[in-house]
């Protein structure tokens, strides 16, 4: 096997952070790039004292060179509350971060990999949803900086392509989740349990009747790595997700029932242009990556479920006893910090 140079931007994110490791564990050499807004050292401490693995503290709506094979363009905030805290940053990061790093790749002949979204779709008016579909999105709305950043860069990494010729490929990325969630990041996954493991009110938006399809993070890192190494005539899009689709408030019984919590369901409002339905049609997944997720919403939750107890027991067990909530407040503390650095 070819020992490769491989960036990955947002790597010391949720999704990157796995990315990272197991690329290492893989035997290539890892660059992370991150400006730690919504990425945390700690998910990527244990890495650090590897000789194959570098840290860049860097943000990607400027320019930065390294001579790399392949890039994984991962940076950008993807929960809602982190990427509506500053819109026009977030769509910054998408379209200048795609344009610094598709012209790297031009520069350096890299193979570049976008993290595009599900979001793509908007709310969609064909269920699931097929690669083909070009989606049902609000240009004028609260979620559009992230949903408008994403289709941008897929735009851009079509012209790069078609008009410089750089090796580009597109995932779009389903819900995900697993063990490294920012516990702040208010996703659906990582509420529900941090709530339920503190027998705390468990806040469904709207009826609990939109639906979503969850895909557990390995699944989601084998898919990425399958599709850079197709051959270099396959472009994508291509989804990756879990086709298997569930109610939010069937999530959220299914999280109280395995973390045997005493926590009640309460219904908050609905967030604006919140979707209704999501599901992946993977066909093309399987057809050309040979790909399907092996991981079932029981078997990844047990382990993401595991990783917050140990979380919040770590937390109960410091010197300051502090609880989660205010772990909570502390970490978004650390975000406006970092924000309030960065140059917007
Ligand atoms: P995350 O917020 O944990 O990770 C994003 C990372 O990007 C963080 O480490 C953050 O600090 C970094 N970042 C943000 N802005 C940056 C900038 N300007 N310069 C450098 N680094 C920056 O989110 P995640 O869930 O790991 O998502 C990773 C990627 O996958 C994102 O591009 C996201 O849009 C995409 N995605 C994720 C999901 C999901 O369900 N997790 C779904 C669809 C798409
Ligand atoms: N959601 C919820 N309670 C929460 C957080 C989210 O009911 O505490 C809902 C949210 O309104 C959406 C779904 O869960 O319908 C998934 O939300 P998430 O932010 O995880 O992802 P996205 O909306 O981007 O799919």
């Amino acid at each position: 096997m070819d020992k490769k140079r491989i960036l990955i931007t947002g790597g010391a994110g949720f999704v990157g952070s796995h990315l990272c490791e197991r690329l290492l564990n893989d035997g290539h050499e890892v660059y992370c790039m991150d400006n730690l807004f919504t990425g945390r050292k700690q998910n990527i401490v244990h890495l650090l004292s590897n000789p194959y693995f570098e840290f860049i503290r860097h943000d990607v709506i400027n320019p930065y060179l390294i001579e790399v094979d392949e890039i994984y363009n991962l940076a950008c905030p993807a929960s809602p509350i982190h990427y509506q805290y500053n819109p026009i940053k977030t769509i910054k990061t998408s379209v200048m971060g795609a344009i610094n790093m598709l012209g790297l790749a031009k520069r350096v002949n890299a193979k570049i990999l976008q993290a595009s979204t599900s979001e793509v779709y908007g709310n969609p008016l064909v269920h699931p949803q097929p690669e083909s579909y070009w989606g049902n999105v609000n240009p004028m709305g609260e979620r559009s900086c992230y949903d408008e950043g994403k289709r941008a860069a897929e735009t851009l990494f079509r012209d790069y392509n078609y008009q410089n010729g750089v090796n580009t490929k597109i995932v779009r990325i389903f819900n995900t989740y697993g063990p490294k969630m920012h516990p702040n990041d208010g996703r659906v996954v990582s509420n529900f349990i941090i709530q339920a493991l503190q027998n705390q009110d468990i806040t469904v938006y709207g009826k609990g009747d939109q639906t979503r399809s969850f895909q557990f993070v390995d699944d989601l890192v084998e898919g990425m790595i399958r599709l850079m190494d197709t051959p270099d005539s396959f472009r994508g899009p291509v989804n990756i997700g879990n086709p298997v689709e569930f109610t939010i408030l069937e999530l959220a019984q299914k999280v109280i029932e395995l973390t045997n919590s005493k926590s009640k369901i309460i219904y908050k409002p609905l967030p604006s242009d919140d979707p209704m339905m999501r599901k992946p049609d993977i066909t093309l997944a399987k057809q050309v990556l040979d790909w399907e997720p092996k991981v079932m919403l029981d078997e990844g939750l047990k382990k993401t479920i595991k990783y917050f107890d140990d979380l919040i027991n770590s937390k109960m067990n410091s010197h300051e006893e502090k609880d989660i909530s205010s772990r909570r407040r502390e970490v978004n503390e650390d975000t406006l910090r970092v924000l309030s650095e960065l140059e917007v």
